[in-house]
């Protein structure tokens, strides 16, 4: 997820026309700005790419999330179906959202498992939220067939998988919305930014407003734009919006780099019998930001991280001990520990979040292993590499 690894001058160029201007302001300000509109072109090329009519930049991935939550109406006791395997930044919003977040097991894609969510569906579900987990993609056909036959809303969590597509089309464009996130780590970076993709107009404009207090954007005094609902304030600036506009352009660039690294690093792993490698529904539309595979069991996955790392193989993650993308270690969680009032808190039918049981997401998490793909390395950096890991394995 390397973004950070090319800044260069590119970045520098699109920072540098903004503080000439002094408008760091994504809205008004038109002829100050002197043509430059950082997060609007950044919006208009995304949406392109993507092949979606809208798309809406903002402060963060979460933002995001909690953007298109509250524009599809997702909000106060509903039911948010969620896989266990993720950031916690995806059960934060539907929690922040005043809705509870439900956990259905997920599949060796690393993602939601379709046929687990069917049975997670009760009448208070609103909305399926998969996540396209390390660079890769969930059975997200399977998902959105499911959605419309149960009249449900999906959003994709695409803020690990942003260049990814499923048989050509773009991960984040199957449902109603789908959020991306440009913070310090990701495949492409704001320093910290997310965004939201939409075909559907109506839902557009109330992200548009949503995310800027409820402000319609509509004629160039600011002072007499009429407030659509009350909103929030998940604005980027356009120095943020500036450099994700630069690392935007060479997305192309960096997916190439991590598609022809990970293959590399794929073949030569694949001599070793006891790693399988994840399933990807569609290897063609993987963004191969991670290379993930899985050991025949715990104990054995628990030794080959830990040899890994001694032997000097960095960005390995075994998640099931790792605190960032897994539920086991999430006390904070089960317990609802927060500062604020807990809506979910309040409610009769939010479950008893220790209670819950993802025996199948064990077995996999527990076996699974991810290596981080760079977009930096050199052919001596992935043979040293590659010697490195057979020693391991
Ligand atoms: C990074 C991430 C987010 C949140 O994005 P931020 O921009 O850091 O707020 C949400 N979901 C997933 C799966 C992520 O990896």
């Amino acid at each position: 997820m390397p973004g950070f690894e090319i800044f260069g001058d590119e970045e520098r160029k699109e920072v540098q026309d903004v503080l000439d201007t002094g408008v760091l302001f994504r809205y008004g300000f038109d002829q100050a700005r002197k043509g430059n509109w950082k997060a609007k072109t950044f919006e208009t090329e995304l949406a392109e790419r993507m092949g979606v009519r809208h798309c809406h930049l903002c402060s963060s991935g979460t933002a995001a999330l909690s953007i298109a939550l509250a524009a599809c109406g997702v909000g106060a006791g509903d039911e948010v179906i969620i896989p266990p395997f993720t950031f916690v930044a995806t059960m934060e919003a539907v929690l922040n959202a005043g809705a509870i977040p439900v956990f259905a097991e997920i599949d060796e894609t690393l993602c939601l498992d379709p046929e687990a969510v069917d049975p997670a569906i009760t009448s208070r579900t609103k909305a399926v939220l998969p996540v396209h987990m390390c660079g890769s993609m969930a059975r997200i056909d399977e998902i959105k067939d499911l959605c419309e036959r149960k009249g449900l809303i999906l959003i994709e969590d695409v803020c690990q998988s942003l260049g990814a597509t499923f048989k050509g089309k773009g991960l984040g464009s199957f449902g109603q919305m789908g959020c991306f996130s440009f913070d310090p780590v990701k495949t492409i970076t704001c320093g910290e930014g997310g965004a939201i993709i939409t075909d559907n107009d109506q839902l557009y404009r109330t992200v548009d407003a949503y995310a800027d207090h409820g402000h319609d954007h509509i004629g160039n005094d600011r002072g007499l734009e009429d407030h659509l609902f009350l909103g929030n304030n998940y604005r980027i600036s356009e120095l943020n919006a500036a450099v994700g506009l630069a690392q935007l352009r060479k997305l192309d660039f960096i997916l190439e780099k991590q598609r022809a690294h990970k293959q590399v690093l794929k073949e030569a792993l694949g001599n070793t019998p006891e790693i399988t490698f994840r399933e990807i529904p569609d290897e063609n539309g993987d963004s191969a930001t991670f290379l993930s595979f899985f050991l025949p069991n715990k104990s054995r996955a628990r030794e080959v991280a830990k040899d890994l790392a001694r032997a000097g193989v960095d960005g390995c993650f075994y998640w099931f001990d790792n605190n960032w993308h897994y539920i086991r270690q999430w006390d904070h969680l089960k317990e609802l520990r927060t500062p604020a009032r807990t809506f979910a808190r309040l409610l009769d039918h939010c479950p008893d979040y220790w209670g819950v049981k993802l025996p199948e997401s064990d077995r996999i998490m527990s076996r699974t292993i991810s290596m981080l793909i760079k977009v930096s390395w050199t052919h001596e950096d992935l043979s040293e590499r590659i010697k490195k890991i057979n020693s391991v394995l």
